[in-house]
């Protein structure tokens, strides 16, 4: 049975396997292993530029990150804005944010994926016996 949109989202936060809630899907900080451990998924969808939505998923989520820190401490301190401090701390924040934020970027731009282009069964199945490109085209949904 397929997770709703908000499991997988959640699951996705957590670091887990959108699909199936395993854990265990990064083998580092940043680095995604090739197969889900429980239900065999590629993790890149098979696709070698899977991750380019991962990276703009990252680069929004943290420009949102600093427009909502910038515009509450701006208002919270109006009309004596500590200038110095939201340049300096605004670069150090984008900086870590950056690095704070893209593995869940990387495992949220997954599940985004699974909901807008479902896992079917056949596909699974395709992924779990390690099936090529060129099988790949053949799958109907993709
Ligand atoms: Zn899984």
């Amino acid at each position: 049975m397929r997770p709703s949109a908000a499991r997988m989202l959640l699951r996705a936060l957590l670091r887990r396997c959108p699909n199936c809630g395993s854990p265990g899907i990064f083998a580092g900080y940043t680095t995604l292993r090739e197969h889900c451990p429980r239900c065999g998924l590629r993790l890149h969808r098979g696709e070698s530029d899977y991750f380019i939505g991962a990276y703009l998923l990252n680069l929004v989520a943290v420009e949102l990150l600093f427009a909502l820190i910038l515009g509450i401490i701006f208002v919270a301190t109006y009309p004596h804005t500590p200038w110095r401090l939201l340049q300096w701390g605004g670069l150090v924040l984008m900086i870590a944010g950056a690095v704070l934020c893209y593995p869940f970027a990387k495992s949220v731009w997954l599940a985004a994926d699974l909901i807008f282009r479902p896992l079917t069964p056949e596909e699974l199945e395709w992924h779990r016996r390690g099936g090529s490109a060129e099988e790949r085209q053949e799958l109907p949904h993709l």
